[in-house]
């Protein structure tokens, strides 16, 4: 049970766990923090949080556990603005999609990682954001990461993990490097490849008659580049490298792609088409199930 918890960035990732939470009776307080008082007076009206401060020092005084769901440009601001107000015992994690930097962040702020720091990411959420596209289910029977550093104590992971385990997921631990690897082949590069695609052909001369044919394999492919621009910026740039790695091995791929279609060569499309098929099938669809 969470005393009096406190989120920093009330919005689609910070109000839903508020939501879960509430739902699952694993909360007494939530105290909610961001820039703008309209949002948060929004999350109140919604019942999502019990009270606010636009200063997150003020927000965290007496919460016993602080989840930072801002933006991850946003973050070593947010840190460097709560840490001196933070109570005794108290364990913070955070949401960010890259890990590395979030640490990073942290260490810039502080000059190191305290021990009460637990490193998280949920592996969910939708194209929408603000605390109005928030719902109490999206975490159910999706996967969290957590990414404990060696020295950060085992009660406050316990504790974090005990908190999304409420929320209805399924946490899993992993180190930092491998998430912002696994995370960068998995989401990153698919939302690039969505937003370049969409942005491509919108700068077509012809791109509202384009857009006009689009059915659903298109809106399948490119649900995603309706996410936060500004939330995609600071991903891809807070995962740079393992960004870049990805990107390289998939223009080359399809440097090959591109080949067998100039050559005319079926064999190789189809070779290469039955081989991504196999996969989704067996991994993807396999998970919908
Ligand atoms: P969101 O809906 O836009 O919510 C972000 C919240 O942060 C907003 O309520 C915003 O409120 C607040 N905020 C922004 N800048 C701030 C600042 N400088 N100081 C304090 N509050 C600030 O975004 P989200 O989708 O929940 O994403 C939040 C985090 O979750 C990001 O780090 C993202 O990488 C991570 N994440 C997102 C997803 C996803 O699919 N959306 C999935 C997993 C993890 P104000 O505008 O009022 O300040």
């Amino acid at each position: 049970m969470i005393r009096r918890l406190a989120i920093i960035g009330v919005g689609l990732i910070g109000g839903s766990l508020a939501r879960a939470l509430r739902a699952a009776g694993a909360v007494g307080e939530v105290v909610g923090s961001g820039r703008r008082a309209e949002h948060l007076q929004q999350a109140v009206d919604l019942g999502v949080i019990d009270r606010f401060s636009t200063d997150p020092a003020a927000a965290v005084t007496g919460a016993d556990l602080i989840v930072v769901a801002v933006p991850l440009g946003a973050m070593g601001e947010v840190f460097r603005a709560i840490v001196p107000h933070l109570a005794a015992d108290a364990v913070v994690t955070d949401v960010g999609s890259a890990k590395a930097a979030v640490v990073t962040a942290l260490r810039e702020a502080l000059g190191e990682v305290p021990d009460w720091f637990v490193p998280g990411h949920p592996i969910a959420g939708t194209e929408r954001s603000g605390v109005a596209a928030s719902f109490a289910e999206l975490f159910q029977g999706r996967r969290v990461i957590l990414t404990p550093l060696a020295h950060t104590d085992p009660q406050a992971v316990a504790r974090v993990r005990a908190m999304w385990q409420h929320a209805g997921a399924e946490v899993v631990e992993m180190g930092v490097e491998l998430h912002d690897e696994v995370l960068a082949a998995t989401s990153h590069l698919p939302h690039v490849l969505a937003f370049a695609l969409v942005d491509s052909l919108a700068r077509m001369h012809e791109h509202n008659e384009i857009f006009t044919y689009a059915a659903g394999g298109f809106r399948d492919f490119t649900r995603i580049a309706s996410s936060d621009p500004v939330m995609w910026r600071d991903i891809c740039l807070a995962n740079r490298a393992a960004l870049l790695d990805m990107i390289e091995r998939f223009n080359r791929d399809l440097g090959e792609m591109t080949r067998a279609i100039e050559d005319g060569d079926g064999d190789a499309l189809l070779e290469i088409f039955s081989r991504a098929k196999q996969a989704r099938d067996e991994h993807v669809l396999r998970g919908e199930e």
